[in-house]
């Protein structure tokens, strides 16, 4: 939903915040596959710390400030500009924060890798004209990641964020999705042309360890560093961008980064910027389109209907309905399961109305199931499952989950 008093920014109602839970959840569940730590992190941070980041300098026009309410007071013992410390910004992006956690405790190169997690909400003044749908949005997440390693570690942490990749976009069943290493702009780009091909060989190693077929976009690079760009085609044929990989070694020299090697040298860490839904609105937005809204079980925000027969099996339905839905007991797996109760239609047409609603499963329960204490259950596309426990259906949709079906 968006609302004017909100100009660019969305309303997440409950059935697609049930959605975006669910995407945080799996992602967070394959951070402790691919060792991740997640960390959250301020939202306001004092203007100099976008002066260290360059931000201040190069990014001013698509941040937002904050103001401190309080009014400068003008005086001062210590002789300090109070005006200046009252302006903030908005974060546009969580590395900077990222390297204030990393700098907060000496490191080794036993430390390392250090991967550190981030769904924040990121917040960039985009020009009116480039707001779209969910796609463009000024306030939006990100499953936002930096990883901080050795030079020796690259080939190996690109390898596994593009394996990572793989795996969630195979969960997502997307026929294809293209990977494109974006390489040393002609000018303006920091560090030796050196350090820049060094770069671009582990990427293209990393990029060659998947066999999937990969191209170049010679010179398009960000200034800091190469990056791998993945773009996933949607139902229409469309591209958009949505993963992506960035390595960066100007970001820790500035904040002055540290680790110490084996030989006690103190060395400056590489920092990769990764993410693998990119934009969860707008992944959001292109899982719509890439389902027509039949989400698959995991997804869904309606994954079962429990419609009575007739009047005075209402009770029986809902109480269906609260047991899977978890309602009942604290600790068990709960489902998005409703019961339909209020309706005065034919049961064919509550049937017709709930496959147009798009429930995964819709149960029927008249006299013999509440007997039983089981179900008669069907597919939304109309396979008709028969008779089940409420046990039966719980091991059931426990497995959709678990499977990612
Ligand atoms: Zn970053």
């Amino acid at each position: 939903m968006i609302h004017p008093y909100s100009p660019g920014s969305i309303f997440m109602l409950p059935h697609g915040t049930r959605i975006v839970q669910r995407l945080q959840d799996f992602l967070r569940q394959e951070y402790k596959r691919y060792g991740y730590d997640e960390v959250m992190t301020p939202l306001i941070y004092k203007k100099d710390l976008w002066e260290t980041s360059g931000h201040w300098q190069n990014y001013m026009e698509d941040m937002f400030m904050v103001k401190s309410g309080k009014e400068s007071t003008g005086c001062c013992d210590h002789g300090d500009n109070h005006e200046e410390e009252g302006i903030y910004g908005l974060k546009p992006m969580n590395c900077p924060g990222h390297c204030l956690i990393f700098d907060s405790t000496p490191k080794s190169y036993k430390d390392l890798p250090i991967r550190l997690a981030d769904f924040s909400p990121l917040h960039r003044n985009e020009a009116s004209g480039a707001l779209s749908g969910l796609t463009r949005v000024r306030r939006f997440h990100q499953d936002d990641a930096h990883i901080f390693c050795t030079e020796q570690q690259i080939v190996s942490e690109i390898s596994s964020c593009l394996s990572f990749v793989d795996r969630v976009y195979k969960a997502f069943e997307f026929p294809h999705f293209d990977f494109t290493l974006s390489t040393r702009p002609s000018n303006n780009y920091i560090g030796s042309v050196a350090e820049w091909d060094h770069a671009e060989d582990a990427l293209k190693k990393a990029l060659d360890s998947t066999g999937r077929p990969w191209t170049v976009k010679e010179g398009d690079g960000a200034f800091y560093g190469p990056k791998i760009d993945i773009m996933v085609k949607d139902s229409c044929g469309k591209s958009h961008q949505t993963a992506t990989i960035q390595l960066d070694f100007q970001l820790p020299q500035r904040f002055g980064l540290k680790y110490v090697d084996e030989h006690d040298q103190a060395q400056t860490p590489v920092i990769i910027h990764r993410a693998i839904l990119g934009s969860i609105e707008r992944m959001f937005a292109i899982l719509i389109e890439h389902t027509n809204g039949k989400w698959p079980f995991w997804l869904s925000p309606r994954q079962a209907v429990i419609l009575p027969v007739a009047t005075p099996f209402a009770d029986y339905a809902t109480k269906v309905a609260k047991q899977l839905s978890g309602t009942n007991d604290i600790g068990c797996e709960s489902f998005y399961v409703d019961a339909d109760t209020s309706s005065r239609d034919r049961l064919n047409k509550m049937i017709r109305q709930a496959q147009k609603d798009r429930y995964n499963f819709i149960g029927v329960v008249g006299q013999k199931e509440m007997d039983s204490g089981t179900v008669n259950i069907r597919t939304r596309s109309g396979e008709m499952l028969g008779s089940m426990t409420i046990d039966d259906l719980r091991s059931l949709f426990s497995k959709l989950n678990a499977n990612l079906q």
